[in-house]
């Protein structure tokens, strides 16, 4: 049997479509870190919102994992199977009179600031001290401002963020009646004890709400190491909507080669192990010993070839 240090990462993908080479780009990466710590890998499927959920990409999501030689340790948890387990820590904050209910709908959100890192609205808590009696809400928690949320990301280095100014009250249960995904995600990397998170820069300014939510609910803080996003011709994140095309599971050991490339190995190792490896499986197994995270571009995007 396997013995596993204390060392724990993840994988997260939403099942909203085939896995292409951006999303293959963070699974590889943080499979890489978790076994060179001779950690463990574990798998997440953040299903919550069936309304975005492909059907036969969950299928689809692990066959290419499986192609690519991606093992994971231990059960897949689905999101879509825990709203309990979401509602209990809702619950819980409530009863630290953290959050409130808010009516407030998307087209009324337009006419807050932006925050144009992120480009999303900062909500200023209207609806903080309101008595709301329409069935029609969201619950978000009062962000205050009584701290800067600092971190130092093991690949980005030092964010700052001010959760009051930049972010705003954010929602931890949809009106749709679902959790959201940081309430989610928070509560999920504690149960599964996950030590560190290896996943694209796209989420670096999500972190922040994370930690400010584990401090709430008392859990650790977290290690985190965001890995650089492959942007198209056009400049845009490679994802579904922008049609970046799947991938050829057929094609899997020119596909890691191509992501070693990506995540700082250089050629005459790449070629070194390319030749030495009969399959996927061996390749991405025999380049553990030779990944290092420091060799990342500590960039927040990179241009895709
Ligand atoms: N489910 C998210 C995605 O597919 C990733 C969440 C995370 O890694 O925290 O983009």
């Amino acid at each position: 049997m396997t013995k596993f240090s204390n060392y724990v990462g993840r994988f997260a993908p939403s099942p909203t479509g085939d896995l292409h080479f951006g999303s293959l780009v963070t699974a590889v990466a943080s499979y890489l870190r978790a076994r060179s710590q001779n950690g463990k890998w574990l798998l997440r499927i953040e299903d919550i919102d069936q309304k975005r959920n492909q059907k036969g990409s969950i299928y689809s999501i692990l066959k290419t994992l499986e192609m690519h030689g991606l093992e994971w340790d231990d059960e897949i948890i689905y999101q879509s199977q825990r709203s309990e387990i979401y509602r209990f820590y809702l619950n819980y904050l409530n009863e630290k009179k953290l959050i409130y209910k808010c009516s407030c709908s998307r087209k009324k959100l337009i006419n807050y600031y932006k925050n144009l890192q992120t480009m999303e609205y900062i909500y200023p808590g209207v609806c903080r001290n309101k008595e709301i009696e329409n069935k029609d809400f969201s619950t978000r928690i009062k962000a205050f401002n009584t701290f800067n949320i600092k971190f130092t990301d093991n690949i980005q280095g030092s964010i700052e963020q001010n959760l009051e100014k930049e972010v705003g009250d954010f929602v931890l249960w949809r009106n749709e009646n679902i959790a959201s995904y940081q309430l989610a995600v928070v509560v999920d990397d504690e149960i599964q004890g996950i030590t560190e998170i290896v996943r694209g820069s796209d989420l670096l300014f999500q972190t922040t709400r994370q930690i400010y939510l584990q401090k709430c609910l008392n859990f650790k803080t977290l290690n985190y190491a965001h890995i650089p996003i492959l942007l198209n011709k056009e400049n845009q994140k490679l994802s579904k909507q922008t049609k970046a095309e799947p991938l050829k599971n057929l094609n899997a050991k020119e596909n890691i080669c191509k992501i070693l490339n990506y995540i700082g190995f250089e050629e005459f190792i790449i070629n070194y192990l390319n030749k030495n490896s009969k399959n996927s499986i061996e390749l991405i197994n025999n380049s553990v010993p030779y990944f290092d995270l420091s060799k990342i571009n500590k960039v927040i995007s990179v241009q895709f070839e």
